[in-house]
């Protein structure tokens, strides 16, 4: 049985691995299909494909980015799968993506001057390629940790970050009808990536997955780590009622944590695996798995 992991970083982003590190690790983890999905690049992906080429890694890579768009007023994330990397459109769309990024970083950076007397954060920021790499609020994360600011990313993101992203203001992130052409111009497939983690409101989910949906979105993520079986078997019913296929991927960010490659990436049986367009086999959960299966 083929394991997919369709979501995962590299330093192209907020990842820790280099795309090498990772695809070794990919392997290790006996993942089979891999679909680096950095934060509104795609860098890593010369890197990662002559590693698997040279090293003759049994491993098939896919073509991935993560877009970030903006839905009323919200940033909801986008994977886009199996495109063509060098598609112009979609590289100068993920292109101004990275440049916003820059723009927000350096905002975010003199907010924690001007209100917590933080200094240095933007300077510190100077060494990462912000032309090819996407400038992330992790990386400014780190950097407070660095500063002995917090101990861990969530903390510094619940005294720091959360607020200070509110001093960006209005939202400059391509909207989800620009990011699903873009995908699908370069002849890609786009996956709502993580559906239950933007806190929406029933009604509102429901706008979402139609808006999604007409603009020609093909899947929903499904699967990925710190999920309850109920919440992976309610993502299955919705895309099954919203005829949308499942895609799984841990979101991957470094090794050791709950997001490991490979692991729980299991589809219910009711869904339809986004493989399967592409000739694949279905991979499903064994009925007696899915009843015993808890995280
Ligand atoms: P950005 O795309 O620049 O807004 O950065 C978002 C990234 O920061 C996400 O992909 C996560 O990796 C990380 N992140 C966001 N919120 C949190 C949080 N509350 N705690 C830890 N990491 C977070
Ligand atoms: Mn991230
Ligand atoms: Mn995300
Ligand atoms: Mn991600």
């Amino acid at each position: 049985m083929k394991i997919y992991d369709l979501h995962s970083h590299t330093t192209a982003s907020d990842g820790q691995l280099s795309p090498t590190a990772l695809v070794q690790r990919a392997v290790q983890q006996q993942v089979d299909a891999l679909a680096i999905t950095d934060h509104d690049s795609t860098e890593g992906w010369l890197e990662a494909s002559e590693a698997v080429q040279k090293q003759k890694l049994p491993l098939q890579l896919v073509t991935g980015v993560e877009i970030t768009c903006q839905w009323q007023q919200r940033e909801i994330h986008l994977v886009g799968l199996r495109f063509a990397v060098n598609h112009p459109s979609l590289q100068s769309l993920l292109s101004q993506q990275r440049q916003y990024r820059y723009q927000r970083a350096q905002v975010i950076a003199d907010y924690l001057a001007q209100q917590h007397g933080i200094m240095g954060i933007w300077q510190s920021l100077q060494h990462v390629n912000a032309k090819a790499t996407a400038l992330t609020r992790s990386h400014i994360a780190n950097l407070l940790i660095q500063k002995h600011y917090g101990h861990y990313p969530a903390q510094v993101f619940q005294r720091y970050l959360i607020d200070a992203t509110r001093a960006v203001g209005e939202l400059a992130w391509c909207s989800l009808e620009q990011a699903i052409q873009q995908i699908q111009q370069a002849g890609g497939q786009a996956v709502l990536a993580h559906p239950d983690r933007y806190a929406l409101k029933e009604p509102q989910f429901l706008e979402l997955l139609n808006e999604f949906q007409a603009a020609g979105g093909q899947a929903l993520e499904v699967a990925y780590s710190r999920q309850t079986t109920p919440q992976r078997q309610r993502l299955s019913l919705y895309a099954q009622r919203y005829q949308l296929l499942a895609s799984a991927g841990s979101d991957f960010h470094y090794p050791g944590g709950v997001n490991e490659l490979g692991r729980n990436l299991l589809l219910p049986s009711s869904s339809r695996a986004i493989w399967l367009s592409w000739g694949e086999q279905q991979r499903v959960m064994n009925k007696s798995v899915e009843q015993q299966y808890s995280l």
